[in-house]
């Protein structure tokens, strides 16, 4: 296990990089959900991708992490903001549904596309809907401590009462006012209060509807948050995170009604994920022209192969989508788990020495991750240990197996078209290896590889030219790819049609 400790992040709420430090033994992590209204899109994912390894970091760093979030099925309108429609009941009037049969599809989907990314599966699962008394309860503390007010039949949280409303986003609420169009909603006091709870839906048929103090109505989107964060994290916690455009809404709102009701600091960390891009600006699912993964699976990218694209950019730094880049991903994967193969063919059980060797070894990995999860170049110090082979295979896998802890890659798993059948040869130097390839191969084909491998290579110390290139004219013509790798081994890849 890596040292504890320095682990530098880039905390939204100081715009800083600072060292980590957790407030207790488990580091409470929240993060924003799911509106399961429709597929995610990759860009979503790639969100939830950047916290994966943001809580596969705080692991491999020793902290022990409570990871929790939301699914939401009720509540957000089609601006983050109180406009537009419902999303729930835009995907239901698409398919001809209940918003609770959309709810479950859509959850279901989201769960398996997080799992084909490898992404692991939050502590605590809290769906919307099974919260709407917390819901409730947090709005009358809010009202209890002076916070809202009742108009039009709606509860609107008041921001005039909370001076510290736009620290956290750095909004300037008077210039931003005074450019503000006319609010839809004219009930607000100001364009920056939002809504706790509505009763008068603008949207008759709104099906999810719950009593409540203030009539039967439904929750504002941002109130889920708060409430379950608070009911599984507590008052205050360490880490709460998403992407870039909860900054100035969702996550502005969320501090405003949670602080306002406990008094207290709520969340130490703010961790956000830049978009992924698609063409000029942000893929999105309301712009329609949105990828999923079933749209790269078509394209045969395997869904590791997104994760790995994933890598190439800082998660703070915007990524353009292309399809060269995820196919580029994903042949230098397919390269990166071949050469792993390779260099770790016939390793044992690490001693204790041979793990402190490892850990040696991934100094380099760890100190990227540390830089605020720095994956482009853990990515590169991955690499550059592939073109090692003086530790030897057993020290190498125990280092690959570390460093996927965090990169999530399935490193050690081989491509299941490929199989080493051969590998012999002392250990740290593998003489002759033989991979099959889409296919199975039998033992004398394979005894004859061998053979002619072994004597190619005693041709090659012995100057006889002739001879090793005979040799590999023979294996060619048998369908045999021959690497020569840097540690003195013979690869031959024997590739079935
Ligand atoms: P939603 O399902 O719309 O609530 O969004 C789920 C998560 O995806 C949120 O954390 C968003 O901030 C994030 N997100 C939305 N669009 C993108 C994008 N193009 N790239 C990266 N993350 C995004
Ligand atoms: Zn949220």
């Amino acid at each position: 296990m890596a040292p504890r400790g320095e682990l530098f992040l880039y905390n939204t709420a100081t715009r800083k990089k600072e060292e980590f430090t957790p407030l207790g033994d488990v580091v409470g992590m929240y993060a924003c959900g799911p509106t399961v209204y429709n597929y995610a899109h990759i860009g979503n994912l790639r969100t939830y991708v950047f916290e994966d390894v943001l809580k596969r970091a705080l692991l491999a760093f020793g902290y022990k992490v409570k990871h929790v979030e939301n699914i939401t099925d009720v509540g957000h309108l089609a601006s983050d903001a109180d406009e537009g429609e419902d999303k729930m009941r835009q995907g239901a009037r698409r398919e001809k549904k209940t918003v609770w049969e959309i709810a479950d599809f859509y959850a279901s989907a989201f769960k398996k596309d997080i799992a084909a990314l490898n992404v692991t599966e939050p502590d605590v699962w809290c769906k919307a809907t099974d919260h709407i008394g917390d819901m409730i309860k947090l709005v009358e503390r809010l009202e209890r401590n002076g916070f809202t007010y009742t108009a039009n039949g709606n509860v609107y949280f008041d921001v005039s009462k909370f001076p510290r409303y736009g620290d956290f986003a750095r909004l300037n609420l008077e210039e931003q006012q005074a450019g503000a169009r006319v609010d839809v909603d004219e009930s607000k006091k100001s364009p920056f209060d939002f809504v706790l709870w509505f009763t008068k839906s603008k949207f008759g048929e709104q099906e999810m509807l719950w009593d409540s103090p203030w009539g039967r109505g439904y929750p504002g989107w941002h109130l889920e948050c708060s409430a379950m964060s608070i009911k599984y994290l507590g008052e205050q916690f360490d880490i709460h995170c998403g992407g870039i455009d909860h900054i100035p809404v969702h996550h502005t709102n969320e501090i405003a009604q949670s602080e306002a009701a406990t008094g207290k600091k709520w969340v130490n960390w703010w961790l956000h994920g830049a978009f992924l891009e698609q063409g000029s600006g942000k893929m999105a699912k309301s712009s329609g022209g949105f990828l999923t993964m079933a749209a790269l699976a078509k394209r045969d990218v395997p869904a590791l192969a997104y994760r790995m694209f994933l890598y190439t950019a800082h998660y703070r730094s915007p990524l353009k989508f292309s399809w060269e880049g995820v196919e580029g991903a994903a042949q230098g994967l397919k390269n990166l788990k071949r050469s792993i193969a390779s260099v770790t063919a016939g390793a044992g059980k690490p001693t204790e020495e041979q793990v402190v060797a490892a850990e040696g070894l991934l100094e380099p990995f760890y100190d990227a991750i540390r830089d605020d999860l720095n994956m482009p170049q853990a990515l590169a110090a991955v690499w550059s240990l592939v073109r090692r082979n003086d530790p030897g295979p057993t020290v190498l896998r125990e280092a690959f197996g570390r460093a996927d802890e965090i990169l999530g890659l399935d490193l050690l798993v081989p491509d299941s078209d490929e199989q080493v059948i051969v590998s012999e040869g002392a250990e740290g130097v593998p003489e002759v290896r033989v991979v099959s390839v889409k296919g199975a191969s039998d033992k004398e084909t394979v005894a004859r590889i061998v053979e002619a491998a072994r004597e190619r290579k005693k041709a090659r110390k012995a100057k006889d030219f002739a001879s090793a290139d005979r040799l590999r004219d023979e294996l060619t013509a048998m369908g045999v790819e021959i690497r020569d790798l840097p540690d003195g081994t013979v690869e031959c890849r024997l590739v079935h049609a």
